[in-house]
C-alpha cells in the first residue's frame, strides 16, 4: 500500500506519515553514511513481517482470570526479551487510516536502547535502532505465535507492516509519559527504547496510563528546549486537537532531523535517559531540577553534551 505524506490526520483518521517521507514532503533530504549492519538489520526485520499473523490452533487454553492471563503473557513476553510490557485495548481512534484490527487487545512491548551509543549522535544511531526493532520484531512474532498456540488469533505490528501508532497504545498500556522532547519516557528505560505490539483476542486484564511524575517533571525541566537546535520543543503545553500536550514543531525540527542523522540531541541530553550527561549528573540534576532555574542548571552541564550543537548552522531545504 502507498503510503501517504502530510497530514497526518484525515479528517479523524490517523494516517502512517514515516520521519524520511516527513522530510521529503518539507523539501530535505536525509544526509547519512549508510553502514552495512543497517542494511542486515533491515532486511531481518523486512523478512519477518511475513510472519506476522498466521493459523490459530484449535484448542484453546483457558486461564484461570483475565489478570492471571496477562501477567503470564507479560511474562512470555519478558522471556522472549522485551524489557518492558503493558496491556491494553486496541483503540479504534489510533488504528491507521484504511487498515482494520479485529483483536481487542494490545500486548506493548518496550526495548532498551544502548544509550552509549544513541549518545554518540550523530554517526551511530541508525543501526543501533534497527538493531532493537530487529529484536522488537523477533519477540513481537514469537509471541503473537505462541499466543495463537494457545487458540486465540493474535497478530504481530513491529515496524513495517504495524496496522496502529504504538505510541498511544504504549501510553495507554502504562508504559511511560509523554516528554517534552515528543518520546514517552519510561521511568526506567528513559526514552532509550523501542515499541512492539502484539494484538490479540486472548482476553486480558488491561493496564493504566502510569503517573510517575514525569510529565511534572518536563514542565520544570528544560534540558532538551534549551539544547535543540532547531529551537522546535516548545517549553509550554499547547492544545493538540482538544488536549493539552507538549509539541514538537515538525516544521523546525525536519532540517537537523534530516541533516545530521535524526539528531536525537533531545534523547541525549533528556536528564531521564540512563547514561545521560556520564551517568553521575541523573540524579543530582533530578534533585537540581526543583531548586534551581533550568538556565543555571544549563549553563552547569553544558561541559556534559558531546557537540556544541547550539553553534552549528542551519541547514537549508533543497530547491
Ligand atoms: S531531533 Fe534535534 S532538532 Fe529535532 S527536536 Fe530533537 S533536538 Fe530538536
Ligand atoms: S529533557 Fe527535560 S523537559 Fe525534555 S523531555 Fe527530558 S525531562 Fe522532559
Amino acid at each position: 500500500m502507498e503510503r501517504p505524506v502530510l497530514p497526518e490526520w484525515s479528517g479523524d483518521k490517523l494516517r502512517y506519515v514515516g520521519p524520511l517521507q516527513t522530510c521529503w514532503k518539507l523539501g530535505y533530504t536525509f544526509s547519512h553514511r549508510r553502514q552495512p549492519a543497517e542494511d542486515y538489520y533491515s532486511a531481518s526485520i523486512s523478512a519477518r513481517v511475513s510472519l506476522q499473523d498466521g493459523e490459530t490452533a484449535p484448542a484453546r487454553f483457558h486461564f484461570g482470570s483475565e489478570r492471571e492471563a496477562a501477567e503470564s503473557v507479560k511474562a512470555m513476553a519478558v522471556e522472549l526479551g522485551a524489557d518492558d510490557v503493558g496491556v491494553t485495548l486496541v483503540d479504534p481512534y489510533y488504528v491507521y487510516e484504511g487498515e482494520e484490527v479485529e483483536h481487542r487487545y494490545a500486548v506493548v512491548m518496550a526495548f532498551e536502547m544502548d544509550y552509549e551509543t544513541i549518545k554518540d549522535v550523530p554517526w551511530e544511531t541508525n543501526w543501533e535502532w534497527l538493531r532493537v526493532y530487529d529484536q522488537a520484531s523477533r519477540t513481537a512474532v514469537a509471541l503473537a505465535e505462541r499466543i495463537r498456540g494457545m487458540g486465540y488469533p493474535a497478530r504481530a505490528h513491529t515496524l513495517r507492516g504495524e496496522q496502529l501508532a504504538m505510541i498511544p497504545h504504549a501510553y495507554a498500556a502504562g508504559l511511560g509519559e509523554l516528554g517534552k522532547h515528543g518520546s514517552l519516557i519510561n521511568r526506567r528505560l528513559g526514552s532509550m527504547f523501542r515499541l512492539a505490539v502484539v494484538t490479540t483476542d486472548l482476553p486480558m486484564a488491561p493496564d493504566t496510563p502510569r503517573d510517575e511524575g514525569i510529565d511534572d517533571f518536563c514542565s520544570k525541566c528544560q534540558m532538551c528546549t534549551q539544547f535543540c537546535p532547531g529551537e522546535a520543543i516548545a517549553p509550554e503545553k499547547q492544545d493538540v486537537r482538544g488536549v493539552m500536550k507538549w509539541v514538537v514543531e515538525t516544521e523546525k525540527c525536519a532540517p537537523y532531523w534530516a541533516s545530521y542523522e535524526a539528531c536525537g540531541i533531545c534523547l541525549q541530553v533528556c536528564p531521564w535517559n540512563a547514561g545521560a550527561l556520564g551517568g553521575v549528573w541523573k540524579r543530582m540534576y533530578m534533585d537540581a531540577v526543583h531548586r534551581e532555574k533550568p538556565a543555571d542548571l544549563v549553563a552547569k552541564l553544558q561541559g556534559g553534551v558531546q557537540k556544541a550543537w547550539s553553534l552549528i548552522e542551519r541547514p537549508t531545504a533543497a530547491g
